[in-house]
């Protein structure tokens, strides 16, 4: 007979699968919804201090009425009325005016502005061409010309725009050179939140490359992403999407066409579909029938799941990609595949990502096994008190990160640790917290400051009524 906390757990449990699969469905939908119309509305750089200001058609007296069209929020100014002649004079004509921005009240116009991108566009400029500015009526651009004054191309970037591209850590600053003919010259990163091991990765991988030669026309283009930088690599290609949809007049001005339609889309090649084989192959192993595997096969499958997930993809989940979602960033079939094992393992299997799969965690208890000798007789917390510290930490974190602090995204070692660049000071803090700390406090990120190991132990911990163990700390 099935006892009462059994069919409690079991309730529980398929209850959570059913939602898990109501918020895929719902996400999907909305992503479906979305996609129907990728151009992405304007947005001028902080418009809450753009001055409004009278238009009169004295010159000089106002507004530069030539702007007004732009806008279209007045009537013409140089009306005068119907002017019938009755009363042997015109009635007084009305005085125009309302709400505007021109050159001398809208931030993204100024001279500043003007000589920020100027000076953004000659750090990177792939050939050494002179650089002119050239301001415009909504967004200034860069033109780019030879030693002999002939016109070669341009540079435009989204800083001063307001944009809605969401990388991992927030909005991605980009540039983009484009030549005589139309077609990009180079695509650059100018600056972001995201995790440094992440944009390395995709310089190295040649990324930035892929986006040369595409024409700025009419078209979607597709590039590959980067596997294990998927969403900045999506964020880029988005990124550069809006740009040229905001700036698609004075684009329009030097290319041959509108580039109106114009869209870039990272997607993962083919080879995600190994990687979610074998990511898929470490989760079956790891839900294999307790006494299914020895001591040796599980220590043999933690070195894989190094292997895989660090060394080969350096590819963490984190519960940053939980929120992504409500970000309205879509994730890549890769990504969802691996949220809902993640979310499986927690649901039926007590939190399989964090006692099997984790890289950073595996890293840890590897550590913890071998220097046995380095362990500290007395740590002042308990285990108990750890878990409190950690269930603050990650609130705070995802109150921060819903309230606006999009770079507190980025509270997370795993990327640096599996980046291995020995001059990145976060890449030395995790090999040291893994290396020396983990052997002095073992599992201690798990136990204390990991919030992804915090929001996937309560949600196994609910489905085990009466249970709030700290899973991740399991050495
Ligand atoms: S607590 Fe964090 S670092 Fe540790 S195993 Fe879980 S997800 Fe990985």
């Amino acid at each position: 007979m099935i006892s009462k906390h059994r069919v409690i757990r079991l309730w529980r449990r398929w209850l959570a699968t059913m939602v898990l699969a109501a918020a895929l469905i719902g996400f999907g939908l909305q992503t479906t919804e979305r996609g129907e119309d990728p151009r992405p509305p304007k947005y001028l750089a902080d418009p809450a201090h753009q001055v409004p200001c009278l238009l009169d058609a004295s010159e000089g007296a106002g507004c530069d009425i030539g702007f007004t069209a732009a806008h279209g929020l007045t009537e013409d100014p140089t009306w005068r009325g119907e002017g019938h002649g009755l009363l042997g004079r015109s009635p007084p004509a009305p005085a125009p005016f309302g709400l505007a921005v021109d050159a001398r009240n809208d931030p993204v116009l100024s001279d500043a502005a003007g000589a920020a991108l100027l000076r953004r566009a000659r750090t990177q400029e792939p050939d050494a061409h002179r650089l002119d500015l050239r301001p415009g009526a909504e967004h200034s651009v860069v033109e780019r010309r030879d030693a002999r004054g002939r016109y070669r191309g341009l540079y435009l970037d989204n800083v001063e725009l307001e944009s809605r591209v969401r990388g991992f850590a927030g909005p991605i600053e980009l540039g983009v050179y484009v030549d005589e003919q139309g077609r990009i010259r180079k695509l650059v990163h100018l600056d972001s939140r995201e995790t440094p091991s992440y944009l390395r990765q995709l310089a190295d991988a040649g990324f930035y490359a892929r986006f040369s030669r595409l024409p700025v026309d009419r078209a979607e283009h597709r590039v590959d992403a980067v596997s294990g930088a998927t969403l900045t690599s999506r964020a880029l290609a988005a990124g550069l999407t809006e740009l040229v949809a905001v700036a698609e007049d004075p684009l329009g001005d030097y290319l041959e066409a509108s580039p109106r339609g114009f869209a870039v889309v990272a997607r993962l090649s083919n080879a995600w579909i190994g990687h979610a084989l074998l990511l898929l192959g470490l989760f079956v192993l790891a839900w294999q029938g307790r006494g299914a595997l020895s001591g040796a096969d599980w220590r043999l499958h933690g070195l894989l799941a190094i292997g895989v997930l660090g060394l080969l993809l350096n590819d963490a989940f984190t519960y940053v990609t939980l929120m992504q979602p409500l970000f309205g960033v879509t994730l890549s079939a890769f990504a969802t595949l691996y949220l809902v094992l993640v979310l499986l393992g927690a649901i039926w299997d007590d939190n399989t990502y964090c006692r099997r799969i984790c890289p950073f965690g595996q890293a840890q208890r590897w550590v913890a096994r071998w220097d046995r000798g380095s362990r500290l007789n007395r740590w002042p917390l308990s285990n108990r008190r750890m878990r409190q510290l950690r269930r603050l930490l990650t609130l705070v974190l995802i109150v921060g990160i819903l309230a606006g602090f999009e770079h507190w995204r980025g509270f997370e070692l795993f990327p640096d640790l599996f980046g291995f660049d020995a001059g990145s000071p976060w890449f030395l803090l995790a090999l040291f917290l893994v290396l020396r700390v983990g052997a002095w406090i073992p599992m201690l990120w798990c136990r204390l400051l990991c919030p992804t190991g915090e929001a996937l132990d309560t949600l196994a911990s609910l489905m085990r009524p009466g249970r709030d163990k700290n899973i991740s700390c399991n050495k």
